[in-house]
């Protein structure tokens, strides 16, 4: 630690870093923080840095406000926007604290750090790499955002269809600066729409990228005069934009894959089809949470790429599990219902949960489904018995509270917060004249 700190001390003289900001996610995964003096960076790392919990999302009651900052010392990074006339700014993110030091348990970070401890506890690390799909808007004279999609170009497509390739290129440089490693960067199906993928990492890191990559989009977007956004189905008639959670089980004490044998016909080990067994029986309990918002469900119609029914599959896209063909270190499950306005910290939490949870189990996975699931007819899906995700955000909340995964993963604290903050959400969404009603009811009727 002390070396890391005295790393830490040498980049703020060197760029001579001003602000130090201290960054968490409320229980939606928003990222908060509050600017200290680069002069207080010993109260910073020794976790002194005090704030009113009862102003945070889903956090704590009036009566127990206060919480103190912990900052993960790996996440320092100067940003690379601040540099401006000699000076610069940097952030840290951090866990939550209770004034006795233990950790707080309405943090989101603090719940994947428990579910981190618990695959470690099973012999495991887990890793995720996630793709971040968003939009980019036009915006109007008052910088608001319009409808209008900052290019109408397709999947692939370079420019001088694709508008957007210098705004990704300035996003990939800040994240490079910032100590992503980027793998690839394109145009997307939908016009206006793109994807930057970074490397994966340890679950915890990989959040703190989710969270890091969402922020920094959306500042280098603001520069170009656009507006980015994450919103999983911004253009009805549009694909939508996912959060495809690339995720796989490291085994600490072999030091190698945990999902890879050489043995199996489809080289996946047992304890993949355990995961896997476990991602299928619990995703409907956890959809709630990887697809938070009633527009989410909105992505997961037939059509457009999202998945809709709950099967696995060695090759096919249209499954809600994909299986990709890389294998060795790079052997993965892809699970495709996830959209980017999850909150990474309980999204890759209670995606993991309930893979582990198939581990614990033991739990047996169907066979694998390698047709075009969106080309069958609902008799045939009947028969195969294949099952539907949760078709709105009501029926998946159902499903969240009455299943075990949630509590189990987020704790009473988190759980209950989550269910009260998307009732009020849902009964908001009830209770509004949309425009559709008005344009399909008030003449006709
Ligand atoms: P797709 O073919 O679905 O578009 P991408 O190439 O966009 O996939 O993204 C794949 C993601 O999977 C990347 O973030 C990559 O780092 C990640 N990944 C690679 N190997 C692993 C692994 N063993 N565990 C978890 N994630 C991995
Ligand atoms: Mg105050
Ligand atoms: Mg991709
Ligand atoms: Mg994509
Ligand atoms: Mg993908």
């Amino acid at each position: 630690k002390a070396n890391r700190v005295a790393e830490i001390e040498e980049v703020i003289k060197e760029k001579n870093v001003e602000l130090l900001h201290l960054q968490f996610v409320d229980i939606e995964g928003i990222l908060k923080h509050v600017t200290v003096t680069a002069e207080q960076l010993d109260s910073v790392v020794d976790g002194k840095i005090m704030f009113d919990g009862s102003s945070i999302q889903g956090f704590s009651p009036i009566n127990k406000s206060d919480l103190y900052l912990q900052p993960d010392l790996r996440s320092f990074a100067v940003l690379p926007w601040s540099v401006e006339e000699g000076y610069s700014e940097a952030r840290f993110i951090c866990s939550v604290k209770n004034p006795d030091g233990t950790d707080f348990d309405g943090d989101p970070r603090n719940v994947l750090k428990r579910t981190v401890e618990r695959a470690e506890e099973q012999g495991y690390a887990i890793n995720v790499g996630p793709e971040l799909e968003f939009f980019l808007f036009e915006t109007d004279e008052t910088g608001r955002p319009t409808q209008q999609t900052q290019d109408f170009a397709g999947y692939f497509e370079p420019s001088p269809h694709d508008n957007g390739e210098k705004v990704r290129l300035e996003i990939y440089r800040a994240l490079k600066a910032m100590g992503f490693t980027i793998e690839a960067s394109h145009h997307e199906v939908a016009r206006g729409q793109h994807e930057i993928n970074f490397k994966y990492s340890d679950a915890l890191t990989t959040a703190d990228n989710a969270i890091t990559y969402k922020w920094v989009v959306k500042t280098v977007a603001k520069k170009f005069g656009l507006h980015a956004t994450f919103m999983p189905k911004p253009i009805a008639g549009e694909n939508g934009s996912g959060m495809h959670t690339n995720i796989s089980l490291f085994d600490i004490k072999k030091g190698e894959n945990a999902f890879y044998d050489t043995n199996d016909e489809k080289e996946l080990s047992a304890t993949a089809y355990q995961f896997i067994a476990g991602l299928l029986t619990n995703v409907k309990g956890f959809a709630a949470v990887t697809n938070p918002l009633v527009n989410s469900y909105k992505r997961l119609v037939p059509g457009y790429e999202a998945p809709c029914y709950i099967a696995w599959s060695a090759s096919n896209r249209s499954a809600l599990i994909r299986i990709p063909a890389m294998r060795g270190p790079a052997t993965r499950v892809e699970i495709r219902c996830p959209d980017p306005t999850a909150n990474p910290y309980l999204a890759f939490a209670i995606i993991a949960s309930a893979g582990l949870d198939g581990v614990e189990k033991g739990l047996e996975a169907p066979d694998s489904f390698d047709e075009d699931i969106f080309s069958m007819s609902a008799e045939e899906l009947f028969l195969q018995e294949i099952d539907n995700l949760p078709t709105s955000l009501e029926f998946a909340v159902a499903e969240f509270e009455k299943g075990e995964i949630g509590r189990k993963t987020f704790g009473d604290h988190v759980f209950s917060e989550y269910i009260d903050l998307k009732r009020e959400e849902l009964d908001s969404f009830r209770t509004t004249v949309h425009g559709w009603e008005l344009e399909n009811y008030q003449t006709k009727f």
